[in-house]
């Protein structure tokens, strides 16, 4: 079994609220949400942050990008406003290594966010 938390949802060994998913990527609602809407959408290929996307990865990059824009709308705060984060590196806040994009909304948002 993998020892990344969020290939083992990818796999399928650890249960997640699944809000999309296709072949390349997933989308699952966090288990401490911050805002009303809080969705995460992952690559299934593990990569461990933005820093090790490849230079050929520019299509799943936009294709990750256009999978929150996706959730957003599901989630019925593409009108209404919603953030896109991806955290990258301990000073950033990031927590799990395995590249996710945060989408928040349902709220308003601070800025700066700190
Ligand atoms: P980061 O701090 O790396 O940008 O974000 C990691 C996010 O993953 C956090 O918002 C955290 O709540 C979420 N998270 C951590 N473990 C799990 C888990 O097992 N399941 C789900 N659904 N979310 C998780
Ligand atoms: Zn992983």
């Amino acid at each position: 079994m993998s020892t990344c938390l969020f290939c083992q949802i990818a796999e399928g060994q650890l249960n997640a609220k699944k809000v999309f998913e296709d072949d390349r990527c997933l989308a699952f609602d966090d288990v401490n949400p911050q805002a009303p809407v809080h969705t995460l959408v992952i690559p299934k290929r593990h990569v461990s942050s933005l820093n090790e996307f490849q230079a050929n990865d520019t299509e799943l990059l936009g294709h990750l990008l256009q999978t929150c824009r996706q959730v957003a709308k599901e989630k019925g705060v593409a009108d209404s406003g919603y953030r896109t984060v991806i955290n990258t590196g301990h000073e950033a806040g990031q927590t799990v290594f395995h590249v996710h994009v945060h989408v928040l909304g349902g709220r308003t948002c601070q800025w700066p966010p700190g």
